[in-house]
């Protein structure tokens, strides 16, 4: 599994695919993925700050994790959060046989990352909460 981005791989498979094509046309597309690289390093400086600053708030303002009135404090934080759709773990420890390991459940979990305190909160949701919609 790869971990580049979508456009990343789109403009890598271009400059893999460009072997035969003239040179101007390869140096177009490696200047596009430079350019790409680029906008991603500034993307990820501009993060590290707003990073930086939340943690500084965080330790002049003792901001810990907890139950707060909501919108309590006059400051900015940084949060990320991502879902974890497919993880599976035993559904019945009591089960016996090898049927065991064999069906689990899927369980999804969704983390909320405070950056300021470094510290997360994960939300889990059984598969029995799940919900799809049917496509036609
Ligand atoms: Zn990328």
């Amino acid at each position: 599994m790869s971990d580049v981005c979508w456009q990343c791989q789109k403009n890598n498979n271009l400059v893999y695919k460009s072997a035969n094509l003239p040179d101007d046309q390869k140096q177009g597309r490696c200047r596009k993925q430079q350019d790409h690289l680029t906008n991603v390093a500034t993307e990820r400086a501009f993060y590290w700050d707003l990073v930086k600053e939340s943690k500084v708030t965080a330790e002049r303002e003792g901001v810990r994790l907890g139950q707060n009135d909501p919108c309590s404090r006059r400051i900015a934080m940084h949060y990320s959060f991502d879902f974890a759709q497919q993880v599976h773990y035993p559904s019945d420890p009591m089960q016996p046989g090898p049927v065991y390991f064999l069906t689990p459940r899927k369980l999804g979990i969704f983390g909320v990352h405070c950056e300021g305190v470094t510290q997360q909160v994960n939300y889990l949701v059984g598969e029995s909460y799940n919900t799809s919609i049917a496509s036609s």
